[in-house]
């Protein structure tokens, strides 16, 4: 038992997970219930329903495998079967994952501004569930490929009836809203706490490193799911950018910039970062709008300790 009290024992093992869906049958139960099921109805599909639906014919076969999946994906009730929440998170990762026809989008002229030069010659192109943003007139935040300004993971799904802009709008709200959980303390994909250290480096970092925020570069927030592996690193200000106190500081500034836009994002580079204590870690952020300013101090695991003003 966790501390939550939480029976550990009672998961399903990844090579248990693999093999119970690596047949066709076993995936098509799941498939016809998640297609025949109405969200939010929760009315259990028939056993005869079921079996019309995935196409077997043979009862002895079709009991087998529904056998297999019962408990770990599939939950049996009274009047029939529905997915168990497990079984609704397969279908749906597939199901976000495939049956758009065109998953790749050439580079194309985007035209939002660029967060290094100030430039509007920007392009986006999408490919292998990745978009990136370049700009075409100057080096960029990365060095490979030339003018890379961010990269944004969407599956194929996110491309349907969007424009290249809207689809890479897509792109910094899914990053923003992910790094929010993340503060939080719950892993955006498998909800366990998440570890989350400052690190201050003397001098400019590894070659892979953003060439271009070296002024702001100097801390970096890393965070890592113990469980799942999701891991990223952001310059500090990054996150604050996210803090209910910025957020309210430039609404009441520009409240039609939205938070979750790259035009809100782009922003932060304008902050001002000074190390006020290396240990323990205090780092103070300060954010500006034409006079007015606000000032955020956070702590090693991002945890802001001080604003000033303090808000109304
Ligand atoms: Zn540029
Ligand atoms: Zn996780």
């Amino acid at each position: 038992m966790s501390k939550t009290g939480a029976k550990e024992g009672s998961a399903v093992r990844p090579e248990t997970a693999f093999s119970l869906l690596g047949n066709e049958t076993r995936f098509g139960i799941l498939k016809a219930l998640w297609e025949i099921s109405e969200p939010l109805a929760s009315k259990p599909v028939s056993y005869s329903n079921l079996m019309d639906e995935v196409g077997v014919r043979d009862s002895g076969n079709f009991n087998y495998h529904l056998g297999k999946l019962e408990g770990h994906f599939v939950r049996s009730l009274e009047d029939g079967y529905e997915l168990t929440a497990a079984g609704e998170q397969i279908v749906q990762t597939v199901v976000a994952g495939t049956g758009v026809e065109h998953p790749s989008m050439e580079e194309q002229h985007v035209g939002v501004v660029c967060a290094v030069c100030g430039g509007t010659e920007t392009t986006v192109q999408y490919d292998d569930e990745i978009l990136l943003l370049r700009c075409t007139e100057c080096p960029g935040s990365y060095p490979t490929p030339p003018g890379k300004l961010a990269a944004f993971q969407i599956p194929p799904a996110g491309l349907t009836d969007r424009t290249p802009r809207e689809v890479f709008e897509v792109g910094i709200t899914r990053v923003a809203l992910k790094t929010q959980s993340m503060i939080e303390g719950i892993c955006p994909t498998c909800s366990m706490e998440p570890t989350i250290d400052v690190k201050l480096y003397d001098e400019h970092m590894d070659h892979d490193e953003p060439a271009e925020f070296e002024d702001t570069m100097w801390a970096i927030a890393y965070y890592g799911c113990p469980r799942c592996k999701l891991t990223w690193r952001f310059p500090t200000w990054t996150t604050v950018m996210w803090h209910p106190a910025v957020i309210s500081f430039f609404y009441q500034r520009m409240p039609d910039v939205d938070p979750l836009s790259w035009e809100y994002f782009v922003r932060g580079r304008e902050f001002d970062q000074e190390l006020v204590s290396e240990d323990p870690i205090r780092i103070a952020i300060t954010v500006r709008y034409e006079g007015d300013a606000l000032q955020l101090t956070y702590d090693e695991s991002m945890s802001v300790v001080d604003i000033d003003p303090e808000p109304l």
